[in-house]
């Protein structure tokens, strides 16, 4: 029995087939003698050594299912951070908890909001979701509070905002935030991104702890695999209202967390030192990067978190691809960021001192050939 309008395959739902799939940052320089792969803005410095271990006593065990209430790594979490164990979320990557939230709050017909040039994910589970995506434009490549509120319709579900965000590394000051979430209706969910939270150093910013602690409608997502160095384990977490965590516990994978990341996870926590060594890193690095590729003529992005956007204007007679193609050459692995809508510009991750140095040499020796070659 068919019919013309009976589709003679399986046919995905209207939404799945406009998703552009993500690029991961390339990780490979063919010909290189060593790679430096600063494109996903991992740590140079690695995970702890602690975690390294605890992984490791794992691996008599992988025949086992692991606690899938990951009780111990929630508390773990909670001590760390001051919260209550209850509203914690722990997820395969903080990915997956900013899908599982599209797919418990948006349906067919609703609308999420993200920025310009925010993190990919957001339209990739916004769209699998069945979902619209709303694009609010940015200010000086910074999230506008204004120009968010100016896209909420009764439609709208969820604003996804990275703060600070990737890839341009900018962030909102709390008050800001504050703003926002004072005027967005009380059913409108507001997700913050807090992946690079560890990293920045200024007064004015907040995570978003204190405006979930006290609203309905405000999520703060984290992960282990930026500063904590866990990013090949998957591992990210939520702090939510309760009702939040109610319905996303109803649709998570049972054993979303593997107890590899969950003991990881629970050393990583404890070995605060790491975690400092890994902020003093980023603190003299980050401004070092910063202020020498400034020097080379190079419009930098100014940003709190570990990577830096640097800008390849063509009317200068530069060019962001030609830039990849030649520090790739070098094994400099950076990030293309033409998928966020930024094609003359490349994302550089804060590397080791010798990849930072290696990295400014051959920009320097990139933008002498493209000036006077
Ligand atoms: C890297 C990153 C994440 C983390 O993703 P995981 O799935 O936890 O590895 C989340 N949000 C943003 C904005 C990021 O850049």
């Amino acid at each position: 029995m068919s019919s013309s309008s009976t589709p003679d395959r399986p046919i995905p739902r209207p939404g799945v087939l406009a998703i552009d799939p993500y690029i991961p940052g390339k990780s490979g320089a063919p010909g290189a003698m060593k790679i430096h792969k600063l494109s996903s803005n991992e740590t140079p410095l690695g995970p702890s050594p602690r975690a390294v271990e605890a992984f490791a006593t794992i691996a008599s065990k992988l025949e086992l299912y692991p606690d899938g209430s990951v009780a111990r790594l929630r508390a773990a979490i909670a001590g760390r951070f001051g919260l209550d164990a209850d509203r914690i979320v722990c997820g395969n990557g903080s990915d997956d908890i900013l899908h599982l939230l599209a797919m418990a709050y948006i349906g067919p017909g609703d609308e999420g909001i993200f920025t310009t040039h925010g993190f990919l994910v957001y339209r990739i589970a916004i769209l699998a979701s069945g979902g619209t995506p709303i694009v609010a434009p940015e200010t000086n490549l910074c999230a506008d509070v204004d120009a968010i509120l100016a896209c909420v319709t009764p439609r709208t579900k969820i604003v996804y905002l990275a703060n600070p965000n990737n890839p341009t590394g900018t962030y909102m000051p709390f008050d800001e935030v504050k703003r926002l979430h004072a005027s967005l209706p009380r059913h409108v969910l507001l997700v913050l991104d807090a992946a690079y939270a560890e990293y920045v150093r200024r007064n004015d910013y907040a995570e978003g702890i204190e405006l979930v602690a006290t609203n309905e409608n405000v999520v703060m997502t984290r992960t282990f695999s930026k500063i904590f160095g866990l990013a090949n384990l998957r591992l990210g977490w939520c702090y939510a209202p309760a009702a939040i965590c109610d319905a996303l516990n109803r649709i998570r994978g049972p054993f979303n967390v593997n107890g590899a990341a969950l003991e990881a996870g629970i050393a990583a926590l404890e070995d605060v030192k790491h975690v400092e060594g890994a902020i003093e890193h980023n603190e003299k690095w980050l401004p070092w990067l910063s202020h020498e590729i400034g020097t080379l003529g190079l419009e930098v992005t100014p940003s709190v978190a570990n990577f830096v956007l640097i800008h390849f204007p063509p009317s200068s007679g530069l060019s962001a691809a030609d830039a990849d193609a030649f520090l790739t050459g070098r094994g400099l692995v950076l990030r293309a960021v033409g998928a966020y809508g930024l094609p003359h510009c490349l994302r550089l991750t804060v590397g080791t001192e010798e990849a930072n140095r290696l990295v400014v040499e051959a920009l320097r020796a990139y933008v002498e050939a493209a000036r006077h070659g």
